[in-house]
Order: structure tokens, then C-alpha cells, then sequence
């Protein structure tokens, strides 16, 4: 196998396993969307769990308070009914007077009732938006997540179809060659094979000595860069 036909095969390898990458960082931000798309949603339906039970509070409150008036309302029948019986002045005033504490009660509290119904009509326009941006983001999320699906499955079969051609490529290539583009690609960050255009080699964009650029030209032997390491092959000035 000349070197030429080495270097295409390595060029090959190098760019299956560039889109492969390519393909790998698609697919993981896929899954970063379906993470974000999943917590919008967890948050929306958090909010309005948050916002059912600040109106279940109020509600609560209002209830407590309106037995409460109920019980005042009652003790203040009850001492009303006992007034005419009373006998002593004393007893009358005293009687009298605590009518009149339980009704200054039940009056705060009829206040304190005013004020929570005010928090529950607010609760409940809080607790209605907050549903609505439920529905929003549970659409989304539906959405979302069908496209990002289908997504994901093309992406995927992209990867299984990269990985099948690389397999043939590799099992038709020489094993001492797919030793050295294991052992190089080991070594470098990105591509293991760059071209040389000019005398520039593209994977540090350094020069290199003219006389390797001479022997790069005639294809003789597999040479590596001597400054990032990668193999380097010529390549034709660029149209
Ligand atoms: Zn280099």
C-alpha cells in the first residue's frame, strides 16, 4: 500500500472521528435541552403547588376565624338571653360588659375575615396564572420533547452509521497503520492528520524546514510535524 493510500485512509479515519465528535456534542445538547425543557416544567408545577397551598392556608385561616365569630356570636345570645333575669346591678354591669368585649372581639375578627378574603381573591388570581404558566410549559415540554426525539434518533443513527463506516475503513487498513493513528491520536488534541499547504503545517500553523516540505511532496514516506507531532501530508495550495 503506497503512502498515499496510507494517508487517505488516515484523512478518513481523522474525519469519521471528527463527525463523530461533531454528532456526540449534537446529542449532548439535545439531552441539555430536555434537562432545561424538564425543570421549566418541574418549577412551573412547584409554583403553583406552592401557590394552591398559600390559598389552602387562607382558606383555612378564613374558616378558623368564622367559627371563632360563630362561638362569640353564640355566647353573646346566650349572655343577651340572661340579662332580664339578672338580679343585682353588679351582676347585670359585669354581664353587660362582657356582651360588649365579645362583640369588640367578633368586630376584630370580622376584620382579620375581611382581610384574608382579600388575600384568597388575590391567592386565587396568583394560583390561575400560576396554572397557566403550568399549561404553557407542559406544552412546551410535549412539544419540545417529541421534536427533540426525533432529534435524537436521527443524531443517533447518524453515530451508528459513522461508527459501521469506520469499522470498514479500519478492518481494510493495515494494522501497523491503525496502530500509528491510534498511538498519534493518543498524543494530540484534535486531528492526529493535518495538511501541509506551502510549506505551513495547518495543525500549529507553523512552517516547517523547507526540505521536509520537498520530501512531503513525493509521498514516499509518512512524516510528522515536528513541532505538534501530528502527520502531515502535502496538500495543493488552495484554489
Ligand atoms: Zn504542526
Amino acid at each position: 500500500m503506497d503512502v498515499k493510500e496510507q494517508i487517505d485512509i488516515l484523512v478518513a479515519l481523522q474525519k469519521n472521528d471528527t463527525d463523530a465528535d461533531q454528532v456526540r456534542k449534537l446529542l449532548s445538547g439535545i439531552a441539555e435541552k430536555q434537562r432545561h425543557l424538564e425543570k421549566e416544567l418541574t418549577a412551573a408545577v412547584s409554583a403553583k403547588d406552592a401557590a394552591a397551598a398559600d390559598l389552602e392556608g387562607f382558606r383555612k385561616s378564613y374558616r378558623l376565624l368564622e367559627s371563632d365569630a360563630k362561638v362569640n356570636l353564640e355566647l353573646i345570645r346566650k349572655s343577651k338571653s340572661r340579662l332580664p333575669g339578672v338580679k343585682s346591678n353588679k351582676e347585670y354591669q359585669a354581664l353587660l360588659r362582657q356582651v360588649e368585649e365579645t362583640e369588640k372581639k367578633n368586630s376584630r375578627i370580622e376584620d382579620e375575615m375581611l382581610a384574608i378574603l382579600d388575600r384568597i381573591e388575590a391567592g386565587e388570581q396568583v394560583l390561575e396564572e400560576r396554572k397557566q404558566d403550568c399549561l404553557r410549559a407542559e406544552n412546551a415540554f410535549e412539544t419540545e420533547k417529541l421534536r427533540l426525539v426525533v432529534e435524537t434518533e436521527k443524531e443517533e443513527t447518524h453515530l451508528a452509521e459513522l461508527a459501521e463506516k469506520r469499522n470498514q475503513i479500519a478492518a481494510a487498513a493495515p494494522p501497523d497503520l491503525m496502530k500509528i493513528f491510534m498511538s498519534t491520536r493518543k498524543m494530540v488534541d484534535g486531528p492526529m492528520i493535518v495538511p501541509v499547504r506551502g510549506n505551513t503545517c495547518e495543525g500549529c500553523n507553523i512552517n516547517i524546514p523547507p526540505q521536509m516540505a520537498n520530501d512531503l511532496r513525493r509521498f514516499e514516506s509518512l512524516n510528522f510535524c515536528p513541532f505538534c507531532n501530528r502527520i502531515i501530508y502535502w496538500e495543493g495550495p488552495r484554489d
